[in-house]
């Protein structure tokens, strides 16, 4: 029978590699929390229709949705993104209001899998719902700015853009639609194909016929209504004010389709550009009222852990050691009953303690309480049960070894590691 492997686009991640990711999300947590975010948790599936309204002319709900339909005839999808599943939720629960979460969670996209592109992918991010005020975007935009920083990373760029309201947003997609459609030669046969459409995600096409069409092409910035140019000024102002460097990127529409006014991303410039896009995000605030909830406004951001670590690479960083190492390792060969026992009371004092198991010989135990890692050795054989004691044996340093009651040691392991 071939060896079973996990499928294409997927990966495992073993520890001691998994050490880094738990960085990543215990990092994100501790900021997301320093500005009174909360966790949201919410299912990996959804019905279809959740994802469809967010988004039926982009890709990842057109093309890249692994959806399917379950034994009670349900037409369900895996999450390609948690920004639809957040507005759900909040949809369904009607929590108070500013209502901002937290997340880390795997998506699914069908998607060519190559370097920092896999069809399931993690992220963690943030959504804040119930405000329109600008300086919540400044929080949030600089909230992704922190963590980058928190993890080291220093080779990191910030873009913004506005891409209007309902107000100025028609007015100025149909002058970009008529621009485009005098120069629907040159575009790719996907936009020639889909311009009336969303002559939006031209801007964004890599394709060299798209990019030179839309080179001199109109820019929502210079058409913003009043209300979108004061909202600009204002975000501005604030990341100016928290030190937050910044590029306007005129280009910077987003795969997403609900955006309004600000949208950012942040792009890795140590990582090959097809693949430096680290993250983004944007308001949404007209996204819950399109699924059927209340009118509120809405702002979020979604960061790739798998471009992270790309870039810590591509940066040369060390994240650092997450595991605490074992303080204490139980080298038991007086049959395991000492192991059993003085490894659970260790743990119950809130020691970080292991042994070995099937009753291996003192060199082969010797042997894995080195590479364990831990700090001490506490040994067992037939004397020291005989003796009521145990040996405690320095792992690391030179202090000289030494015999202590059965009953003192947790204590001699909490004075010796602890201090
Ligand atoms: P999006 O949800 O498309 O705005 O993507 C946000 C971030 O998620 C991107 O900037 C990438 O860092 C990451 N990302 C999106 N798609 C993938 C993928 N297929 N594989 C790995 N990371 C991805």
């Amino acid at each position: 029978m071939p060896e079973l492997q996990h499928v294409p686009g997927t990966f495992d991640v073993l520890p001691p590699a998994s050490e880094r990711w738990e960085v990543l999300l215990s990092t994100f947590a501790r900021v997301a929390a320093s500005a009174g975010y909360g966790l949201l948790i919410t299912p990996t599936f959804e019905e279809l229709s959740v994802f469809q309204r967010v988004g039926e002319s982009t890709d990842v709900v057109r093309k890249e949705m692994y959806d399917f339909v379950d034994k009670g005839d349900r037409h369900l999808a895996l999450r390609p993104e948690v920004t639809a599943s957040a507005v759900r939720a909040f949809v369904q629960h009607h929590p108070t209001l500013p209502w901002k979460v937290w997340y880390a969670a795997s998506n699914f996209r069908y998607e060519k899998p190559q370097a920092g592109r896999y069809r399931e992918f993690h992220q963690v991010g943030i959504e804040a719902f119930g405000s329109p005020d600008p300086d919540l975007d400044v929080e949030v935009v600089a909230l992704g700015w922190e963590y980058y920083a928190a993890l080291g990373l220093r080779r990191v760029e910030l873009l913004v853009n506005s891409l209007g309201d309902g107000t100025c947003r028609p007015g100025y997609r149909a002058l970009l639609l008529e621009f485009l459609q005098a120069r629907r030669d040159q575009l790719c046969p996907e936009h020639q194909a889909r311009l009336e459409v969303n002559p939006l995600r031209v801007l964004d096409c890599k394709k060299p016929g798209c990019r030179a069409a839309t080179a001199d092409a109109p820019r929502q910035i210079d058409h913003l209504c009043e209300p979108c140019t004061a909202h600009l000024a204002r975000v501005r102002a604030g990341l100016d004010a928290l030190d937050v460097p910044y590029r306007i990127d005129t280009g910077l529409v987003r795969g997403l389709d609900y955006y309004t006014r600000t949208t950012f991303e942040y792009a890795g410039l140590a990582l090959d550009g097809a693949q430096n896009a680290l993250g983004g995000g944007g308001r949404y605030d007209g996204l819950v009222a399109e699924m059927g909830g209340p009118d509120t406004p809405g702002i979020g951001f979604a960061l790739g852990l798998e471009r992270i670590l790309l870039a810590i690479d591509a940066e040369d960083l060390d994240t650092g050691q997450t595991a605490p190492p074992l303080d204490a390792f139980v080298v038991d060969f007086a049959g395991g009953e000492t192991a059993r026992d003085l490894t659970a009371e260790l743990r119950a004092a809130g020691l970080r303690a292991d042994r070995a198991f099937d009753g291996r010989s003192p060199k082969s135990q010797f042997k894995s309480a080195d590479r364990s890692g831990a700090a001490l050795a506490l040994v067992v054989g037939p004397d020291e049960v005989a003796a009521g004691t145990v040996a405690v044996k320095d792992l690391r340093g030179g202090a000289p070894q030494v015999t202590v009651p059965r009953a003192d040691v947790v204590e001699e392991v909490r004075r010796r590691v602890r201090g």
